[in-house]
């Protein structure tokens, strides 16, 4: 099975979070269309393909107000060899299409106190007839509404703290998100990776829109393009040549950490076998 994580050029979002870690513009017209295109192109040739793949979309901005998200997740979720399709998400958009979606398609939510009434962003997430993880940023600001969050949604959603990009945790301030995520120390300080064995470039690759393929969104080498065939020979197992990693959707994929025991069957919307 290939594992993809797909970002286009898509860049802008609904929300504005003081603590966005993306370069957020308003897309032109022109910028959407691109985009789109190159969604489609994408989900062409996921569509044409012989073989199990699993598919997480992590766009720059918001892509679910976009249609050709929400067809594409419908569509792929649909598709015989593919596994997984899953697609980091702030859920601002309406979910009622999801009701076409299998059970094949996963969201990725991330919850921003700063963007949307509480009751309202609780009452969409319990309302989800997809499989789910739902997070938040570990900033101190947040601590109540993360309880809050834990508090009322039911056992088995998994709620995820990501550590705050930069911040050093004491003890007991780690201690107050581990109570909300059990899993909170991989997030905690960024792994050393340097050396070690990492799936990506190997059985998980990172494409974007044109269809340059590396193996993870931090390491700048190019291994070849998806379209025509050329990342294929690069595909082989290899350390990470990065000296940190710290963010999921790539730490995840590092071997030693052993995380793909911990996830199974959530590995791409970061649902833990046993929340
Ligand atoms: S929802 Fe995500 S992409 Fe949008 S502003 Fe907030 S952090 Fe940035
Ligand atoms: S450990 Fe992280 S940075 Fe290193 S190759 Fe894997 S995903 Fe990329």
């Amino acid at each position: 099975m290939l594992t993809i994580l797909y970002r286009g050029p898509l860049a802008s979002c609904d929300y504005d979070c003081a603590y966005c870690p993306f370069a957020k513009r308003r897309d032109t017209p022109g910028q959407l269309r691109a985009d789109r295109a190159a969604l489609e192109r994408f989900t062409g040739w996921v569509a044409g393909r012989d073989f199990e793949v699993s598919i997480l979309f992590t766009p720059w901005g918001e892509g679910l107000v976009r249609s050709w998200y929400r067809r594409a997740l419908v569509e792929l979720s649909g598709l015989p060899h593919v596994a997984k399709v899953a697609i980091q998400t702030n859920l601002s958009c309406r979910t009622d299409w999801l009701a076409q979606a299998t059970d094949r398609a996963a969201l990725w939510v991330t919850y921003h106190p700063t963007q949307v009434p509480y009751e309202r962003f609780l009452a969409k997430v319990r309302s989800l007839p997809v499989r789910h993880s739902v997070g938040i940023v570990g900033d101190p600001a947040h601590l109540p509404h993360a309880r809050r969050l834990r508090a009322d949604l039911p056992p088995e959603t998994y709620v995820w703290v990501n550590a705050e990009e930069g911040r050093l945790y004491t003890d007991a301030e780690a201690a107050e998100w581990t109570a909300i995520d059990p899993l909170f120390a991989h997030s905690r300080l960024p792994h050393a990776s340097a050396g070690l064995p990492c799936r990506t470039g190997d059985s998980v690759i990172s494409v974007n829109g044109d269809g340059t393929v590396r193996r993870c969104h931090f390491v700048p080498e190019v291994l070849g393009n998806l379209y025509d065939g050329s990342y294929l020979p690069a595909l082989r197992p290899r350390p990470c040549p990065a000296a940190a990693c710290d963010c999921h959707i790539g730490y995840v994929h590092l071997e030693p950490l052993g995380l793909y025991d911990v996830f199974a069957g959530g590995v791409l919307e970061r649902i833990p076998r046993v929340p």
